[in-house]
């Protein structure tokens, strides 16, 4: 698909923010290194849910991760813009149940990078804050964050809700495009048969348990 200027809905809330400006990736010890390429829509969004918690707990990274009320800043982009320059080979996977999310990160120093769908046509990945340039981030991305799942922030007064809806027609509209694009079958994440690049570990239901009750 063309890099064509998807901006149509500018005059109202579910404004598709384009990204025209490459952006470095990389995990903590410099190992894995990527970045993101060319335009297209985005959403940037913390999230307040047990899951994301439980995946920084799982790598031991709840100080960088979290915020004072354990939500995970996370970035949304298609899978395709994704490119890595080095270290793919140190790329784990983790899946907090056999039905969950893989949840990316690196195996050389435990840096959070993305969650993905288990199926590649469902083309999205939210890239985790701690793999991205803090300096930049603002300037590339905007300084429009979303607010989700409040309920199960850590703390009162719970964060309110913000953006909901404008998050969920970007996600459509990044699912929708990268699918009749093909986009999808570029994702650097997933083999051409369309596994996974390296098989994700299932967490034992008792060790999930375990990282969620540690709250
Ligand atoms: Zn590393
Ligand atoms: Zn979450």
């Amino acid at each position: 698909m063309p890099d064509v200027d998807f901006d149509i809905f500018s005059s109202t809330n579910f404004q598709l923010r384009t990204l025209a400006t490459m952006h470095p990736i990389q995990c903590k010890c410099g190992a894995i290194r990527g970045q993101l390429e060319g335009t297209g829509t985005h959403n940037r969004a913390l999230c307040y849910c047990t899951d994301c918690r439980a995946f920084a707990r799982f790598l031991g990274k709840a100080p960088d991760m979290l915020d004072k009320q354990g939500g995970t800043e996370i970035f949304q982009v298609a899978q395709s813009r994704l490119r890595f320059l080095q270290g793919e080979d140190r790329l784990a996977a983790i899946r907090l149940s056999d039905k969950g999310m893989v949840r990316w990160y690196a195996s050389c120093c435990g840096t959070p990078i993305g969650n993905t769908m288990a199926n590649p046509k469902i083309s999205f990945i939210g890239l985790i804050h701690t793999c991205l340039d803090q300096a930049q981030m603002n300037e590339h991305f905007g300084t429009s964050v979303a607010v989700l799942n409040v309920n199960t922030a850590l703390g009162n007064p719970k964060p309110k809700q913000r953006g909901l809806l404008g998050v969920v027609a970007r996600f459509m509209w990044i699912l929708v495009t990268s699918r009749i694009s093909g986009g999808y079958r570029r994702s650097p994440l997933f083999t051409a048969s369309g596994l996974p690049r390296v098989v994700p570990k299932i967490l034992p239901a008792e060790e999930l348990t375990r990282l969620k009750s540690a709250e």
